[in-house]
């Protein structure tokens, strides 16, 4: 029996320029970016097509959305991360912390959840390149 593809492999050649493009960078981009990037190799793709490619990413677990102040951003690290975001440029930057065990104990302790999967915790505050403006 042959080995199943990754899921990767069998993505559309759009998703797979959509993924490239968010692949490329780690500022969290929006759509609107994602689709001027992308169109650099495929012209002809319309911003519907990124936007249901991004949709189609997302639900595979390729990549994540991050709602924030009413946009949608994405980020091509799937890894667990926090995020820090600045006030003054809204630049959004990845952020590894230590394990936050004890965090998802409580947080189970206190809501009565049978089990917590997953938590988003964002910080917010003044860049290095704003504080120094
Ligand atoms: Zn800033
Ligand atoms: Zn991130």
């Amino acid at each position: 029996m042959a080995e199943k593809a990754p899921k990767e492999m069998r993505l559309t050649k759009q998703r797979q320029a959509v993924l490239a493009a968010l692949r490329s960078t780690d500022t969290h981009p929006d759509a609107a970016w994602v689709y001027q990037e992308v169109r650099q190799s495929l012209p002809g793709i319309s911003l519907g097509t990124v936007y249901r490619s991004l949709a189609a990413l997302v639900d595979q677990g390729l990549i994540q959305e991050l709602p924030q102040e009413g946009k949608v951003l994405y980020d091509a690290n799937i890894t667990p991360h926090q995020h820090a975001v600045c006030t003054s440029c809204s630049r959004v930057f990845d952020l590894v912390l230590p394990p936050l065990d004890q965090l998802y104990r409580e947080a189970r302790r206190r809501s009565g959840f049978h089990s917590i999967s997953a938590y988003r915790l964002d910080f917010y505050g003044l860049c290095q390149r704003c504080a120094a403006a």
